[in-house]
């Protein structure tokens, strides 16, 4: 099947207020363009040196989503055109994009990544960390970043109960924060969960932002990666 056909396919099962992200990583820009050829606007990427050659070479009015482990010192490359960074895991990281947003004189929208699956992982802060921090810090110390909403990846595992689970405890933490009205209002209102293989499920346990990459461009081919 084409990328045209397999974007229509997830479309087809995506409600109106859900907002698909066409993770494009590890295939080329070729294909990117066939989404946007489409109608896909919203694109991810996880790799700063894979993202902002595709920025490049492709039509300036897709929005850029970073979605994999950002360093510090590769915020500067993006944050002139990125529309979201759903990867911050630090204050530390924070502090940067502000820095380096204040000097091209932007707002970046950011999500604050929660590590919810099972599986030990480098990145995200801990639910229960995560909300001490979002109600602990006073952002508007940071002009230059918006707080969006919160993204989170589910255990890979085929047992989707746990992994309804763990989208529902993110969900839970994300009305909390909206309810607490530590941000302005309508600026903290996008949950970002659920991949081709759990996305349905996160959208039943309140998703508002889905990435998908193998159900729209195929599998990715990891034996070609450096
Ligand atoms: C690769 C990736 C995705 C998309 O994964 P698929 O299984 O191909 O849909 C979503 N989110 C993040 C953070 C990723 O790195």
């Amino acid at each position: 099947m084409s990328v045209t056909s397999q974007l229509a396919v997830v479309r087809e099962t995506l409600p109106a207020n859900v907002t698909l992200v066409a993770v494009s990583k590890m295939h080329p820009a070729s294909m990117a363009l066939e989404a946007y050829q489409a109608g896909q606007r919203d694109f991810g990427e996880n790799k700063v040196q894979e993202l902002v050659p595709k920025y490049e070479a492709l039509p300036k009015d897709i929005r850029w989503h970073l979605i994999g482990h950002l360093q510090t010192n590769k915020v500067k490359q993006i944050v002139p055109f990125v529309h979201m960074i759903q990867s911050v895991d630090s204050l530390k990281l924070l502090e940067v994009i502000a820095r380096e947003a204040q000097k091209v004189g932007r707002t970046v929208r950011c999500l604050i990544q929660v590590h919810i699956a099972r599986e030990e992982a480098k990145f995200g802060f801990p639910l229960g960390e995560a909300q001490e921090f979002l109600q602990s810090t006073d952002f508007s110390q940071y002009p230059n970043v918006q707080i969006a909403g919160l993204m989170g990846m589910g255990t890979l595992t085929q047992d989707m109960a746990q992994v309804k689970r763990e989208f529902t405890a993110l969900h839970e933490l994300f009305k909390t924060v909206q309810q607490s009205h530590h941000f302005p209002e309508g600026e903290f209102t996008t949950l970002s969960m659920g991949m081709t293989s759990d996305y349905p499920v996160a959208i039943e346990a309140g998703s508002t932002m889905v990435r998908v990459g193998s159900a729209i461009f195929g599998q990715r081919d990891y034996s070609k990666e450096h």
